[in-house]
């Protein structure tokens, strides 16, 4: 297949806090140059928070930026040497530029999902939109801290993209959640998805948790909020409590004193995806529980689909708190 020269994709020439930095533009389209290369015509790709804090300097990039870490698509064309994939495979990705019509990725690359051939144009969404989402709650709740039945566990944002599947599963592991959102439309998402308990971010809410838990607080807080919530996530741990701060959406945490753990035994960690994937057997393993999650209903990811050109207005959305549940983008065919 012979790829065109140009391409559209979304992009950014310089750091900047304002999402209206970003163009919808043409570049040069990816080739085969390596006899490892596959490119992916791409079909959707899954809109996260992370591109924000590339955007905002937060995370170390190279401008110019093209976004996009995930995405599903087909297989447009493959080096030579390349023999697990062929032209006309259905794929679902983990990787760089996947804002864009054609993303280059390599045969050594172990965040590749192959795709049923029958897959449907929905099925393509629904990876698209599960892939790096599902994949980080199951490891947030099986190995950041291993959930157990009858725990109390905070989740922030529980009616975002992550905070709704990590409910769900948190849930399903048989612990009680106390879900955390912005608004009462925000809370019955999170109660549909089996949070028992629910509290807006306008209440006093370390004051709600210690009510809610006869005063003793959570086994486990997932706080995605970072530096606004700091303080009263700390609060609201139990004794031997384990704090996961695994995302930055108000501003990164300042540097802290491990002493302030002290006073409860406490343990924290600051987990990212990639540290839980970095090995062939890992991928395969979260992989597979996200195959299963999907196939048996468990994990029923909401979307909302905005087409490749505005994906400055689904991230001005999203970063403005005025979304629920998952993002994704249609790439035009
Ligand atoms: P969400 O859909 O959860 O959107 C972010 C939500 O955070 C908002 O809807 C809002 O919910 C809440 N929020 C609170 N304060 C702010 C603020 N100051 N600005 C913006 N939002 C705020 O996004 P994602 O599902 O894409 O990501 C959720 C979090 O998970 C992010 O922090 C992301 O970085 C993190 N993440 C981390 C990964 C890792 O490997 N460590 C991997 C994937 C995601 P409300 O209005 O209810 O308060």
């Amino acid at each position: 297949m012979t790829l065109p020269a140009t391409q559209k994709v979304a992009s950014a020439s310089e750091i900047s806090e304002s999402p209206d930095i970003i163009q919808y533009t043409d570049a040069e389209t990816p080739q085969i140059t390596g006899p490892h290369d596959i490119i992916v015509k791409n079909k959707y790709a899954g809109v996260n928070f992370i591109e924000a804090y590339f955007r905002k300097g937060i995370y170390p990039t190279q401008f110019p930026l093209i976004f996009g870490k995930e995405a599903s698509g087909v297989v447009a064309a493959v080096g030579d040497e390349v023999s697990q994939y062929k032209v006309g495979d259905k794929v679902a990705y983990m990787g760089q530029k996947a804002y864009a019509q054609y993303t280059k990725l390599s045969d050594s690359s172990i965040h590749i999902v192959k795709l049923a051939d029958d897959a449907t144009d929905e099925q393509m969404r629904l990876w698209a939109a599960a892939l790096l989402q599902g994949l980080t709650t199951i490891a947030l709740a099986l190995e950041s801290y291993a959930v157990k039945r009858g725990d109390h566990v905070l989740v922030w944002a529980a009616a975002g993209g992550v905070g709704q599947i990590l409910t769900k599963y948190v849930s399903h592991l048989g612990a009680h959640v106390i879900a955390v959102a912005s608004s009462d439309e925000k809370l019955a998402i999170a109660k549909d998805l089996g949070a028992e308990f629910l509290i807006r971010t306008d209440e006093d809410v370390a004051a709600k948790v210690k009510e809610y838990t006869n005063n003793k607080g959570v086994e486990a807080v997932y706080d995605s909020i970072g530096k606004d919530t700091f303080d009263t996530s700390l609060q609201s741990l139990a004794r031997k409590g384990t704090f996961v701060s695994y995302g930055n959406a108000s501003g990164p945490v300042p540097p802290l004193s491990i002493s302030i753990l002290a006073a409860k035994n406490a343990k924290i960690c600051r987990p990212t995806l990639y540290g839980y994937i970095a090995t062939p057997e890992e991928w395969k393993s979260l992989t597979d529980t996200l195959t299963k999650s999907l196939d048996s209903g468990l994990f029923q990811i909401k979307y909302t689909t905005y087409p490749l050109s505005e994906y400055r207005q689904a991230t001005t959305d999203l970063e403005a708190r005025r979304t629920t549940g998952k993002l994704i983008l249609e790439i035009p065919q």
